[in-house]
């Protein structure tokens, strides 16, 4: 367990990377698209937008298709995995249609080229996207079957220079055991890559760890349940749990 989480109060943050599951998106219906829910979690990155902060954001595909499901169902892998990867092109322009509504320019961004949907990943053009204060979605994942949404949001982190990675899930850190099941599960402020990778503590898939580790680029877990949580974290308010080196 680290020690409290006043020290990083006073971060200030440039630009960051907010990575939410597909599942977020869903709502209680179960599967697909929520339009309310997908509005709230735009209000919520309004909320930082409008401190100025530079966002980019992924957005997983689960809550359509997951290749491993597929996968298991007798499908190619890597043939569920593309369209898995096309589920979260869907989820991207959900998104930016939610963000419009509130009034703030994105881009959609897909590392798998669909010049009449969005636009192609060029490095150089997202940066300067980011300049001009508009929220750039990467859509397509890594453009790679057997990745997962987590390394995308790792890989695109680093390329765009993002100070953190911003984690958004359903509980407010990272736990030694489930607390959804487990009362007695305890949180941690902070913890090592190492650790999280040692103990499976489930917070991204390792790979996503280890190339978070290798560019000393910190994950900030939180709740996204919770409202005005991702401004209140950026602000170092409020509970969530901080992987670093
Ligand atoms: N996917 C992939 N390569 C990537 C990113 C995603 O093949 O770089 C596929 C993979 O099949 C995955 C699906 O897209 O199951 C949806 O992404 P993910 O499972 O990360 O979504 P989340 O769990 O965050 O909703």
């Amino acid at each position: 367990m680290g020690m409290g989480t006043g020290a990083e109060a006073k971060m200030e943050y440039k630009r960051v990377m907010l990575k939410i599951s597909g599942e977020a998106l869903m709502g209680d219906q179960g599967y697909g698209l929520h339009p309310p829910t997908v509005a709230r979690i735009a209000r919520e990155v309004k909320t930082v937008h409008d401190l100025g902060i530079e966002i980019c954001m992924v957005i997983g595909g689960g809550n359509i298709f997951r290749g491993l499901q597929g996968a298991a169902q007798g499908m190619e892998r890597a043939t569920a995995d593309y369209m898995g990867m096309l589920a979260t092109v869907m989820n991207a322009l959900g998104m930016q249609a939610a963000l419009e509504a509130e009034g703030i320019f994105t881009r959609v961004i897909s590392a798998i080229p669909m010049d009449q949907v969005c636009e192609p990943y060029i490095r150089r053009r997202a940066i300067r996207h980011l300049e001009k204060k508009r929220v750039v979605i990467f859509a397509a994942g890594t453009g790679n079957p057997y990745f997962t949404t987590d390394t995308a949001a790792t890989l695109r982190a680093n390329e765009m220079g993002c100070e953190a990675i911003f984690k958004g899930t359903k509980v407010d850190g990272v736990y030694d055991k489930d607390p959804k099941k487990f009362p007695d599960a305890k949180r941690y402020d902070t913890v090592s890559y190492d650790e999280v990778l040692q103990k499976h503590l489930g917070v991204m898939d390792a790979s996503a760890i280890a190339l978070a580790r290798d560019n000393n680029l910190p994950i900030i877990v939180f709740s996204l349940d919770e409202p005005g949580g991702f401004r209140g974290v950026l602000e170092g308010k409020g509970t969530y749990t901080r992987v670093h080196g």
